[in-house]
């Protein structure tokens, strides 16, 4: 079904726009704004609320009864999906990456609490868990559902993340900046762009430059188009997806002290870090407008804490 060509009667949360104060954009002259996507829902937050929210319309539509989707154990994506099937009246199923743990760590806890049933598959069976015979199987065990893909990325995620363009007025930034996983959010950003202005998209994962063509087939896939001004800033990845630095730690620490934003160690963290290293370098002239949207994963801070020892 063509969802993605029909107009929204569900409006758009417009969440709040703030200016970020502080030493650093001072001194290099750039005013530094942040969406505050964080806030769109208690549960459901950031570009997760924003990728479910045509899907969540379509499956719906579709008469489904029961969402099923991917994720690791941490996942931010599990988590929005199990609260939006909660709220949303889905039955949900997650199939987890790797072997169970008990006690279940805060995020699945919290997703079991909000109705989610998890399968846990091993590593191997994990890569192949979209192929034909898995779904099959899949079927077969939990009868019809709507797939949600892992991190909830497809076209109507795309269109859920373009109406954050809707929400904003372009021509007041030079820059728009987002942290990106699977390219999805980066994606549905620059297709809301339209060509206007330069979107900088901060890989949370190793070697991301594989992002700018996902993003292209993603993009053409959504509307038939390939963009060119987005960038990929590929160099603050601490390591590797989950991976972090002291250093990076510290910035989250001395951020949500000095502004009183918290933010996450595996997505806006980085990006923000990169941020202020891109700043501090110059990288950005005196008078530059930037956007940083804050994409929410602060779920996962408990789990990190648990895990790591209270770091943040
Ligand atoms: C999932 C997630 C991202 C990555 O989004 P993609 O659309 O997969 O690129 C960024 N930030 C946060 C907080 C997320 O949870």
């Amino acid at each position: 079904m063509d969802y993605a060509g029909k107009k929204s009667d569900t409006p758009s949360p417009f969440t709040p726009v703030q200016k970020i104060e502080g030493p650093v954009p001072e001194r290099h002259k750039i005013e530094l704004f942040i969406k505050r996507d964080d806030h769109i829902h208690p549960a459901i937050s950031g570009n997760k609320w924003r990728k479910l929210k045509y899907n969540l319309l379509a499956a719906k539509e579709q008469e489904h009864h029961t969402l099923l989707t991917f994720g690791g154990a941490y996942s931010n994506h599990i988590a929005a999906v199990a609260a939006a099937g909660k709220e949303w009246q889905f039955k949900t199923i997650g199939i987890i990456r790797g072997e169970e743990h008990l006690p279940l760590n805060p995020t699945l806890e919290q997703a079991r609490q909000n109705g989610m049933q998890f399968k846990y598959i091993d590593r191997n069976m994990y890569r192949e868990k979209e192929s034909p015979e898995m779904l099959e199987q899949l079927k077969r065990l939990y009868g019809r559902f709507y797939l949600l893909p892992e991190g909830g990325t497809n076209s109507l995620a795309l269109k859920g993340c373009a109406e954050m363009i809707e929400e904003i007025e372009p021509s007041s930034y030079d820059f728009v900046c987002a942290p990106c996983g699977t390219g999805g959010t980066l994606a549905g950003l620059t297709a809301g762009l339209n060509r206007r202005k330069q979107l900088l998209g901060f890989p949370a994962l190793k070697g991301g430059s594989f992002l700018k063509e996902e993003i292209d087939r993603l993009t053409e896939e959504y509307n038939g188009q390939i963009y060119h001004n987005f960038q990929l800033i590929t160099g603050y990845h601490f390591g590797g997806y989950a991976k972090w630095t002291p250093d990076l730690l510290n910035f989250i620490r001395i951020f949500k002290d000095t502004t009183g934003i918290p933010l996450d160690p595996i997505y806006t963290g980085k990006m923000f870090y990169g941020l202020y290293d891109l700043m501090e370098k110059g990288w950005f002239k005196p008078g530059s407008r930037i956007l940083a949207i804050h994409t929410g994963g602060l779920q996962g801070i408990e789990g990190f804490n648990e895990k790591f020892g209270d770091l943040i």
